[in-house]
């Protein structure tokens, strides 16, 4: 008998409880009707939520084959939530959605046909972006081409966390045990043969985003930082520059001096030193804060805690 690839479909949920049914309703129905019928997994991630997600996750293990219900010890983030839920699947294949069914599952289809072509990882592009403020959509264009950038590694553009990856790609992740995880940054870094699929972006079905500015500026930061030093050579450049400018003032302040070149009425004011030192103390507290930006993520790092911890888990 052939054996079947084992597809894993990994959803983390924070305070989703309108999500849960419709989501898994639409994500069986694509599962079953697979060409191959491949056997599935869905390892649903509850992060800490507060309203009644995990108890709507417990209806799903009873009532449906092939579910396994994680619960996190509290709420860790979706990163984190998403990693364990990568940990916990099982699968040849493993594919990571949000619980908002803004990323369609209809695609998951695509996502298998391209990963039986041969490709380790299969990540969707957003074309479009439905019911989502115009400002979010600005910021997270400029963030994608910012990050693209500024790093090395070839992180696509306009691509979130929903793709699919092959097992050696999900072992790679497992060995990379950093905690301010930037899983779609995380897994271009990894390589192998990854391919991109445009799809249009739903609205959200119920409830409200759970990564509002703050979190979203965070969450920037830590792509940024994570895959990228240019923010400390940024800070090395702002030293020379205003060194520079500061030697050539110099220079002029000896010179004028020992010629005598001011005129008899020019009183040394108190503007010129007021604008070097508060230009000057401004640069310095910006390479103050790139500095500590990375020292608090050394700090955490080298804690060592775990980066999740699981509280229960429940199978179907
Ligand atoms: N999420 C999570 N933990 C969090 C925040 C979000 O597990 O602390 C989940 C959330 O339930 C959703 C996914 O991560 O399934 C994406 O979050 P959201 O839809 O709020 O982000 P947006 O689509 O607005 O960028
Ligand atoms: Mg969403």
């Amino acid at each position: 008998m052939e054996q079947r690839p084992l597809l894993s479909v990994v959803v983390p949920f924070y305070n989703e409880e309108g999500n849960v049914a419709p989501l898994f309703e639409r994500l069986e129905s694509i599962l079953v009707s697979l060409p191959g019928a491949p056997s599935y997994e869905i390892v649903a991630v509850n992060d800490g939520s507060t309203d009644a997600t995990l108890e709507r996750l417990h209806d799903q293990v009873r009532s449906r084959k092939g579910i396994v219900a994680v619960n996190l010890s509290r709420n860790f983030g979706h990163q984190l939530a998403a990693t364990a839920g990568i940990d916990t699947a099982a699968g040849d294949a493993v594919i990571l959605m949000d619980g908002d069914l803004q990323d369609p599952p209809d695609l998951i289809d695509a996502f298998v046909a391209r990963w039986r072509d041969g490709y380790d990882v299969v990540y969707a592009v957003r074309r479009s972006r439905k019911g989502e403020s115009l400002f979010k959509v600005l910021t997270a264009r400029f963030f994608y081409r910012l990050v693209r950038r500024m790093t090395k590694v070839d992180i696509p553009v306009d691509t979130g966390d929903f793709r699919l990856m092959s097992r050696r790609v999900v072992e790679a992740l497992q060995r990379s045990p950093e905690r301010h995880r930037f899983l779609r940054g995380m897994v271009s870094w990894v390589g192998f043969r990854q391919v991109g699929v445009p799809y249009d972006r739903d609205e959200r079905h119920s409830g409200v985003t759970k990564y509002p500015f703050a979190k979203m500026v965070r969450f920037a930061i830590d792509g940024i930082t994570s895959f990228s030093d240019a923010p400390l050579r940024l800070a090395s450049y702002l030293g020379f520059c205003s060194s520079a400018v500061a030697f050539v003032y110099a220079l002029i302040v000896i010179v004028s001096k020992l010629f005598n070149l001011n005129p008899p009425a020019y009183t040394p004011g108190w503007a010129s030193t007021i604008v070097a030192v508060i230009f000057l103390g401004g640069i310095q507290l910006i390479g103050i804060g790139i500095l500590g930006e990375y020292l608090g993520r050394i700090y955490e790092e080298v804690k060592g805690r775990p980066i999740y911890l699981i509280s229960d888990v429940e199978r179907s």
